[in-house]
């Protein structure tokens, strides 16, 4: 970590390294940065996540898999996050008729662990760690590579943009305007919408070492447990679906219908009302390469990949995005001019491939059988 080397006549030292979005990987990207000494400066719209009491957004709670977890400890961080997390060893299935039978989790050893409510705030602790300097609430609006901006706007300069920006990306937006260029998305015709189930006399509604899952073919409900013993359950269902159910009549027929016995746990008046707090969220696949320009400029994490959330693995591949880009700087001895195309080179057939596998899981769980499904994926687990 003290190691800096030279590179283009400025030390590590001497170069600043600018993260635009401190999410989850923004947040792991900027220690990453950090321990090798470069200055780190995050740039985030939101206020510090570290000092909110409700995070806005999505899904507040996070399946963390093994390569996310290597991805933390080589910073520091794993011991931190997996203490205030709930170890998962294994799917809880629920049949129509509330039956529950377990299906474990790859290779022993390789637990899923449920990260917390309030995931990205303690990631962000790293801050304080590695000396990073965050400017929050501070979005920012624009790239540019040469030149100088109008002056309309407050501008930094940097030796490095890293864009961590979240997959509707306002630094990929630079990279559309360049010729080759590859940009795909596609949004699936499924929403997802996010309940709470409650404690029972203080404890936990069910079993809290399990990702709770409901399959349904066309719908599926899955829980994640919380700290607080709570269970965080999402419905994921076509648009269409969620269009059809307009009263808490409505919801309480549909939920006697697909998943009885999850209504005297989440509550009656609760299903009545929460239902309907938050519309339905979309879920988008992007796809993009290369993930750089020349030797300024990186997209990680969701401004690169966003895929659809049936592997659990967007969060896990941004934080592996780290560790490889992480590799190639030891590589290349830090030269941006070689690390970057290096590291467009090695991810991009990757998160294609998470991206595709995680899409066709979305696919299979439609057309097939529900068992199929699982097997599937619990080979997918194993990689
Ligand atoms: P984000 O988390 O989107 O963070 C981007 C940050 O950039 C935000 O803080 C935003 O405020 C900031 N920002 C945006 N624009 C600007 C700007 N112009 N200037 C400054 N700041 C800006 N992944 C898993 O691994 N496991 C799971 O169990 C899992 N479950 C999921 C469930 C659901 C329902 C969904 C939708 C996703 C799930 N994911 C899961 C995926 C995971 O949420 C994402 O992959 C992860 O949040 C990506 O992190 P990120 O830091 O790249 O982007």
């Amino acid at each position: 970590g003290d190691v800096t080397m030279e590179s283009g006549g400025k030390s590590s030292k001497d170069k600043v390294v600018a993260v635009v979005g401190g999410g989850l990987v923004g947040a792991l990207n900027a220690c990453y940065f950090a321990r090798r000494g470069f200055q780190v400066e995050v740039f985030e719209s939101r206020d510090d996540i570290r000092e909110a009491k409700i995070v806005r957004g999505r899904s507040i709670n996070l399946a963390l898999s093994h390569r996310g977890r290597q991805a933390l400890s080589r910073v520091g961080m794993e011991e931190k996050i997996v203490s205030k997390g709930i170890p998962m060893h294994s799917r809880m299935i629920h049949s129509l008729n509330g039956k529950q039978s377990p299906i474990p989790y790859g290779k022993k050893g390789q637990v899923t662990v449920c990260v917390m409510c309030r995931n990205a705030g303690l990631v962000c602790s790293g801050y304080s760690m590695y000396n990073i300097w965050l400017w929050s609430p501070t979005h920012v609006l624009l790239l540019w590579l040469e030149g100088r901006p109008d002056g309309s706007a407050q501008s930094l300069q940097a030796d490095l943009i890293v864009g961590c920006d979240g997959a509707f990306s306002t630094i990929r937006k630079q990279f559309l305007r360049r010729s080759r260029f590859n940009f795909s998305q596609t949004y699936i015709p499924h929403g997802y919408l996010e309940l709470t189930m409650p404690p029972v006399a203080g404890e936990f509604a069910m079993k809290p070492n399990y990702l709770h899952i409901w399959p349904r073919n066309t719908f599926m409900m899955i829980a994640l447990p919380n700290l607080d013993k709570t269970f965080t359950c999402t419905l994921f269902m076509p648009f269409d679906e969620f269009e059809k159910i307009t009263t808490g009549d409505d919801v309480m027929e549909f939920f006697q219908e697909y998943f009885p016995d999850a209504i005297p746990l989440i509550g009656v008046e609760a299903l009545k009302t929460d239902y309907f707090r938050l519309p339905a969220q979309a879920m988008v696949s992007i796809k993009c390469s290369p993930y750089h320009i020349n030797d300024k400029c990186v997209l990680m994490g969701d401004s690169a990949h966003a895929v659809v959330p049936f592997y659990g693995q967007g969060m896990n591949a941004g934080f592996e995005d780290c560790i490889v880009f992480d590799e190639i700087m030891d590589q290349c001895n830090e030269d941006f001019s070689a690390v970057l195309p290096e590291y467009t080179r090695v991810r991009v057939p990757d998160d294609h491939t998470i991206a595709d596998l995680a899409m066709y899981n979305y696919v299979e769980m439609r057309a097939h059988v529900n068992s199929k499904w699982f097997l599937f994926r619990k080979k997918v687990d194993d990689i």
